[in-house]
């Protein structure tokens, strides 16, 4: 063991200033660990609409002192929460707690949620209009190089630099992403426009290769809605590409007059390719370590790409927690190990509801019946401690070998 290496705190250097690496420099500042943030943007999370934050993730980020910040700007969701075939048929409830009938579970705007994550940590620890360009590394540390020229060393570098990943061809062979054959249509539409709408309710309309959502956020003022298109070519994965209105609202003609009512009232909308990508042989290459949508983009039929990244920045503090530079490189391999036996199966699970929400089943009766009784599965995700697990695997000697 490297003493000297021991006898200070590790150093870690986090690519990407979303909420997967916003989270992660949370929980590794919570656990002890030196963080610096790196992102490209001028400024953080200006860009972006709704954002589901789960049980599975509320409840670390409560932890690590949240909650008060997350009730001001969340939206609870809860009751009201429904399935319905595209003509307003209720198909079954929206499960909304943990086992244990915790309501853990906001609707939150993007920026809400990383101006919430960014106020907890130094100012000098997150730096912007960084734009990382250049990785090495030696047996004792990383070193990472910016286009504005400065460069940073650390003893591990955490890319959270999301699905176009700069820092992952340093890790794998080149992996581009893969394209769903679908489209979503997204904003926001303010409350007080839609006076019938249910407040705290996610609802979801299903129906021939589409499917419509909505649910509020920011305290309730706003509602976020997406609308989930097939279209023929590639649509690019952006969060700011402008949408037509009148083709959305085309695209649910003849649905559920709720849905067509909140259409009749949008007044602009942006849109976004969905892509995802077949787990990655790998995520880690010694002091480098990839993390979210770099490691593990999903389609956002489960909600949880978000959710999961937060989890992973939880999982990695506490392998890293109180350990030495020389300890990096296997205790990377380590939280590689433990973390994708869950995020393989989430990920594999989010195409597969993809296929349930947009009707793509020879039975609808069938596709009904697993809808209703999604909440086993659910209740599965929201219940998972990742903290936990990892303590009780780390104590147990459980945790996968590397
Ligand atoms: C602008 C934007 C808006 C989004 N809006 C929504 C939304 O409305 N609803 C939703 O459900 N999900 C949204 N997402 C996706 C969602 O946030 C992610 O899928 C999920 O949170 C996983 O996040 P991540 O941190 O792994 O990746 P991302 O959220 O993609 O974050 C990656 C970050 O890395 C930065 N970055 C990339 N390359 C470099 C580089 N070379 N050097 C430095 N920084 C770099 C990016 O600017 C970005 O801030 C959005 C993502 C982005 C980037």
């Amino acid at each position: 063991m490297n003493q000297i290496a021991k006898s200070r705190p590790l150093r870690a250097a986090v690519v990407g200033g979303g909420i997967g690496g916003l989270a992660a420099a949370n929980s590794l500042r919570f656990r002890g660990i030196d963080v610096t943030v790196f992102e490209q943007a001028e400024r953080l999370g200006e860009v972006g609409a709704g954002v589901f934050v789960y049980p599975n993730s509320l409840r670390q980020l409560e932890r690590m002192g949240f909650r008060d910040a997350l009730a001001n700007v969340g939206a609870r969701v809860g009751p009201g929460s429904q399935y319905y075939r595209m003509d307003g048929t209720v198909v079954g409830s929206i499960l909304t707690t943990d086992s244990s009938g915790w309501n853990g579970m906001y609707g939150m705007h993007r920026a809400d949620l990383l101006n919430a994550l960014a106020a907890a940590l130094p100012p000098d620890a997150i730096r912007t209009g960084h734009r990382c360009t250049g990785f090495a590394q030696r047996d004792d540390a990383a070193r990472l190089s910016f286009a504005n020229g400065e460069v940073f060393e650390a003893d591990v570098v955490i890319a959270a630099d999301g699905i176009h990943s700069t820092l992952q061809k340093h890790v794998v062979d080149p992996q581009p992403p893969e394209y769903s054959g679908s489209r979503a249509y997204r904003g926001l539409i303010s409350r007080d426009k839609l006076p019938q709408w249910r407040d705290e309710a996610h609802q979801v309309w299903m129906g021939d290769g589409k499917h419509f959502m909505v649910f509020p956020v920011r305290g309730g003022q706003l509602l976020n809605y997406v609308g989930f298109v097939p279209t023929k070519s590639e649509t690019v994965e952006s969060w700011s590409a402008a949408g037509d209105r009148d083709e959305l609202a085309a695209s649910f003609a003849g649905w559920d007059p709720r849905v067509t009512e909140l259409l009749g009232k949008v007044e602009s909308c942006f849109w976004w390719g969905l892509y995802d990508r077949k787990p990655l042989p790998t995520w880690t290459s010694g002091r480098l370590v990839l993390l979210g949508d770099a490691a593990h983009p999903m389609l956002p039929h489960l909600g949880q790409g978000a959710n999961q990244a937060m989890e992973d920045g939880v999982a990695l503090a506490r392998f890293l927690e109180g350990r030495g530079s020389g300890d990096v490189v296997r205790l990377l391999q380590q939280y590689e190990a433990f973390r994708r036996v869950r995020t393989d199966m989430i990920q594999a699970e989010a195409r597969q509801n993809g296929l349930r929400y947009d009707s793509k089943y020879a039975s609808l009766e069938q596709r009904d019946r697993e809808i209703a009784s999604s909440a086993a599965f659910r209740k599965s995700l929201y219940d998972y401690d990742v903290d936990n697990a990892v303590v009780a695997g780390l104590r147990e000697n459980q945790v996968p070998a590397a």
